[in-house]
């Protein structure tokens, strides 16, 4: 389960979110058998998506983070509900790349350095709303802080990392995002640049075992922050034999048809949890019937 705290400063001009996100990136590199560039790629995409989920304020509301780029791994989705339960996906989780000269995942190369965000947010209207930005090198903590500047207007400071053990489980994982409110003046962001600054780097503070709490204490030193809510976050899927039965219906009749035909049956592997879901010629003929009648 992973650990959410989301606070404000007293002047009610800088809002903050930090989650500890380490058992939502092992559970993923479970479910994906993530490489170690893969699980820093998508573990950092997980965590951060989970904040943005969490600050929707929306009960029933989603948003889903979708990075298009030409790196080495190919697509990454995360989907997170605005309790900031998640899940994610990316297209080649077994590829794994040299790390950099400093010793870091490559993350940028993993990703792209070339290619686009795309945010959709559910908030339970007729239409999401839907932005798209450039990737600005693919390291996802930038690319998002990114997006909010020019998609959204917010000046955004957001931080993400993993990190891996030898063996690919996952020693830490977690992210931040600060967020200026309206009003806020210069002074509020010279003093917030060195805090932020002054904080160090983010696997860093997670890796030396500090909470979200005291990572958004630190960030926030000086702005005399209050806390307004703490909750846990899991990775978590919300597939089921109804949506998967859905989806074979809306592929249409001669696609069930080949199904039940020529294969037999059919079996569904959910994408974001790798649930396998089997159906028998029987089940087939009966959502043939129903792809029939609608
Ligand atoms: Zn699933």
């Amino acid at each position: 389960m992973g650990k959410t705290v989301r606070m404000i400063s007293s002047d009610g001009f800088i809002a903050a979110s930090a989650i500890d996100a380490t058992d939502i990136v092992q559970r993923a590199h479970e479910i994906h058998g993530t490489s170690h560039t893969a699980s820093a790629a998508l573990g950092r995409v997980l965590a951060v998506t989970s904040l943005i989920g969490g600050g929707l304020k929306v009960d029933g509301g989603s948003v889903t983070v979708r990075f298009d780029g030409d790196g080495a791994g190919g697509r990454i989705i995360a989907v997170a509900a605005s309790d900031g339960a998640v899940r994610g996906w990316v297209e080649r989780p077994m590829v794994d790349l040299e790390r950099r000269e400093d010793g870091k995942l490559d993350v940028g190369s993993f990703v792209g350095h070339e290619g686009s965000l795309t945010i959709i947010k559910d908030l339970g209207m007729r239409d999401p709303y839907v932005g798209t930005v450039g990737l600005v090198g693919g390291e996802v903590a930038e690319d998002i802080a990114g997006y909010f500047v020019e998609s959204e207007q917010i000046p955004t400071a957001c931080a993400a990392g993993v990190l891996v053990a030898p063996d690919g489980s996952i020693l830490s994982a977690g992210a931040y995002l600060v967020q200026l409110l309206p009003g806020a003046g210069e002074d509020v962001v010279d003093k917030l640049e060195r805090a932020i600054v002054g904080a160090g780097a983010v696997t860093k503070l997670f890796s030396a075992g500090n909470g979200p709490e005291a990572i958004l204490r630190t960030l926030l030193d000086g702005f005399d922050p209050i806390k307004l809510d703490e909750y846990d976050t899991p990775y978590r899927c919300d597939c089921s034999l109804e949506r998967v039965e859905r989806a074979l219906v809306s592929t249409g009749k001669a696609a069930l048809q080949e199904m039940i035909e020529k294969d037999r049956g059919a079996e569904v592997t959910c994408q974001f949890c790798d649930k396998v879901y089997r159906f028998t010629s029987e089940n087939l003929a009966e959502l043939l019937k129903r792809a029939t009648r609608d």
